[in-house]
């Protein structure tokens, strides 16, 4: 337990799937919690986040979920960071979460988990379909499972069109469903990590298929093309 007491986790995003996981660590016995999102509640959000409620529309959602988690362990510090993740450092932390529903914020994450050698948990919700991918230091990358399609969404995300401003075309919504299924794996893969037993972490990406039931691993190499790998690849 002490482990899972001392390890700083961060979190990407306080949307939904972000709500679910925070929920989870904090019963999962974490006690040093960061969680950074730049944008503020909407009722519309409140059927589908568990730590929010009516009066928090409108402001802040890390600030929000940050409160709200602390509710629930008192002895858990949770920190709210109100600002974009290209803006937090991570250096700190010992295992990174993305809760996010765009791809550039979550290759900005996938980026700082190498350079900084950290393990990251990626997970991902649309309707009733949902994946969770484990990024570690030295295995593929978020960016090695990225097919052409993923890339050229990101290349539109930064094109530049004078007058506009430009919002990324791939917004992931999420059923409650899926995102508890999501939430919950993600975070038995951060507790297999921090209790040292990588060696039981799903090897690859793990797709949720909620009409079905099924879950299907799919594992990834690297990626030649990769940028995160040109010197291992060449090796
Ligand atoms: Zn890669």
């Amino acid at each position: 337990m002490s482990r899972i007491h001392g390890t700083p986790v961060f979190v990407a995003g306080a949307g939904a799937l972000g709500n679910e996981v925070i929920k989870n660590l904090v019963l999962a016995g974490f006690r040093d919690i960061t969680v950074a999102d730049f944008d503020t509640v909407e009722r519309s959000n409140l059927s589908r986040c568990v730590l929010f409620r009516e009066e928090s529309v409108g402001r802040n959602k890390a600030e929000v979920v940050a409160e709200a988690a602390s509710e629930l362990d008192p002895e858990c510090r949770v920190t709210a960071v109100p600002d974009t993740i290209q803006r937090t450092d991570l250096s700190r932390f010992g295992i990174l979460i993305g809760c996010l529903d765009s791809i550039s914020a979550r290759l900005h994450l996938n980026a700082h988990a190498r350079f900084f050698r950290i393990p990251y948990v990626d997970g991902a919700t649309d309707g009733f379909r949902g994946k969770m991918q484990t990024v570690f230091p030295k295995g593929p990358c978020l960016e090695c499972g990225m097919n052409s399609t993923h890339l050229e969404e990101l290349h539109r995300t930064f094109s530049c069109i004078p007058g506009e401003t430009v919002r990324d075309p791939v917004i992931l919504s999420s059923g409650i469903t899926t995102t508890a299924v999501i939430a919950a794996m993600c975070v038995r893969e951060v507790l297999k990590i921090v209790c040292g037993r990588t060696d039981l972490c799903v090897p690859g990406v793990s797709y949720y298929d909620g009409i079905s039931g099924r879950t299907d691993v799919l594992e990834i190499g690297f990626r030649r093309g990769c940028p995160h790998h040109e010197g291992e690849l060449s090796q």
